[in-house]
């Protein structure tokens, strides 16, 4: 059954109760009122019927004086005269109209009596024939005999009857109104949740950019429609950056295979020139197998790159030992210095630089900044690295006075496997990685690391680290 037919059925049902308890109520107390009422109009009519029973006054007379003067006695009232055993002497009807056969049939015990003066409580009895009741009082004449007056229920009876007659319209009536303008209520209350079941079906068929109406906090649909708002822009949200990590990943897949396969086609190359003969020239031998061997090499590097991202995507746990930046990055720059000795390097490293983290990690940040420093300008070009602290952060730099990178590839270079478009050409090409895995390292230290161009020409790599520091008791803290 649908909420709407629920809500309209409740309130009719409700209603309806409601009217009935009304309605049985009134009918009730209405009955109640006039039966006292005649029990007044008995009690006034007693007197006058017993003394004319007593007083043997004709029937006729009696009967024709109440005709002549209605509304002395009520129609209807019937008298009747008792001996000592019980037994009818004589009785009068008063009658008017068709109630002329209509008497009450006597109670074998007649309730208690008080004598002439007093009347006992009426009580309802039944007709002789007929279904009208009475209510019926007994005087006791003190004599042993007994006066009974009894008047017909009859009145009370169809008041009783038309009370219901109307009580039934009025409730039908009433519980039809109730229905139609619950409908019509409800119908308006719940139009906002039926739009909110279209939204959600265009929701569920895919489009998640809908939103639902009305949210407003103000009414309890109203919020319902603002939870929801949220709950779906959340999950646009994570759907969005759900289809983004696919797409990068995608990606990383691709130009990881398509890197790997440059070495691998070229191996091959060499091991057929190595089928085809050169296996019987010692130099070409020779030749073929350090270009084998470089190309190896080179798919080992990348390879080890490759993992390595792929551990700190999962975000593997890095040491977590104190380690001097400043050690670390001299050790690098010595490093260099012996790979390129012409190179002009200068380290400027006032004191020693305690963080926390992986110093082999460490290491190869440093390595790569200040590789991608010589690799990408010219032999002749300085570089400067610097260690040193700031704001309670570790700092280290590396600047370049090389040619520096346009704006537009300076956006992209952290980006996997993003080289700038000329580097392409140079022999020593990496394949894109050195800057991603720096970045990958320092964040996964806590840290940041920033290329801004130099003040003239040239590049600055800065990656800011937290500070850790020995407290009182010795111990490494995180500045
Ligand atoms: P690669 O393996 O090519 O060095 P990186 O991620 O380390 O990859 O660097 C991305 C690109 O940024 C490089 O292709 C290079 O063109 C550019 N780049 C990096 N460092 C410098 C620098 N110091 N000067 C000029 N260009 C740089």
């Amino acid at each position: 059954m649908t909420l709407r037919a629920r809500i309209v059925l409740t309130t009719v049902s409700l209603a309806g109760v409601g009217l009935a308890i009304a309605g049985v109520a009134t009918y009730y107390f209405l009955g109640s009122f006039l039966t006292n009422r005649l029990d007044e109009q008995l009690e006034g009519a007693s007197r006058p019927v017993a003394a004319a029973l007593l007083t043997g006054v004709q029937h006729e007379q009696l009967e024709t004086a109440q005709a002549e003067e209605p509304g002395h006695l009520p129609g209807g009232v019937y008298g009747a005269l008792l001996d000592a055993k019980g037994r009818v002497v004589d009785d009068v009807s008063f009658n008017l109209g068709e109630q002329a056969r209509a008497r009450p049939r006597l109670p074998g015990d007649l309730p208690s009596v008080r004598g002439v003066s007093g009347a006992a409580d009426p009580v309802t009895t039944d007709a002789v024939a007929g279904s009208t009741s009475f209510r019926l009082l007994a005087l006791a004449l003190g004599d042993g005999r007994t006066v009974v007056v009894a008047m017909p229920l009859r009145d009370v009876a169809t008041t009783q009857r038309r009370l219901l007659l109307i009580e039934g319209a009025v409730t039908a009536l009433v519980l039809l109104a109730i229905g139609v303008a619950a409908m019509w209520l409800t119908r308006l209350e719940l139009r906002p949740l039926e739009r909110m079941s279209e939204t959600a079906d265009a929701i569920a068929d895919g489009d998640l950019s809908q939103r639902v109406v009305p949210d407003d906090k103000r009414t309890e649909v109203g919020r319902l429609g603002g939870a929801l708002n949220r709950m779906l822009a959340q999950i646009e949200h994570a759907f969005e950056e759900r289809m983004a990590s696919e797409e990068r990943l995608r990606r990383f897949v691709a130009d990881a295979s398509h890197e790997l396969r440059t070495p691998v086609t070229s191996i091959r190359g060499f091991a057929e020139l190595f089928r085809r003969g050169a296996a019987d020239r010692p130099d070409d031998l020779a030749n073929v197998m350090w270009r084998i061997e470089k190309e190896g090499a080179r798919m080992g590097q990348l390879v080890d790159e490759l993992l390595l991202l792929a551990r700190l995507d999962q975000g593997l746990p890095l040491e977590q030992d104190p380690v001097d930046l400043r050690e670390v990055v001299a050790a690098a720059v010595e490093a260099a210095r012996a790979t390129e000795p012409d190179r002009p390097l200068d380290l400027v490293a006032p004191a020693p630089v305690v963080v926390r983290g992986d110093d082999l990690r460490l290491r190869q940040v440093a390595d790569n900044l200040i590789a991608n420093a010589r690799i990408h300008t010219p032999a002749a070009t300085a570089v400067h690295v610097r260690v040193g602290a700031e704001n309670g952060q570790a700092v280290l730099e590396v600047v370049d006075d090389g040619p520096g990178i346009a704006p537009a590839a300076a956006a992209r270079i952290f980006e996997r496997f993003y080289r700038v478009e000329q580097s392409r050409s140079r022999r020593v090409a990496g394949a894109g990685l050195g800057l991603a895995i720096v970045r990958s390292v320092v964040e996964a230290h806590g840290g940041t690391i920033t290329h801004r161009a130099g003040e003239q020409r040239g590049s600055v790599f800065r990656v800011t680290l937290p500070r850790g520091e020995h407290d009182d008791d010795g111990k490494l803290t995180l500045a």
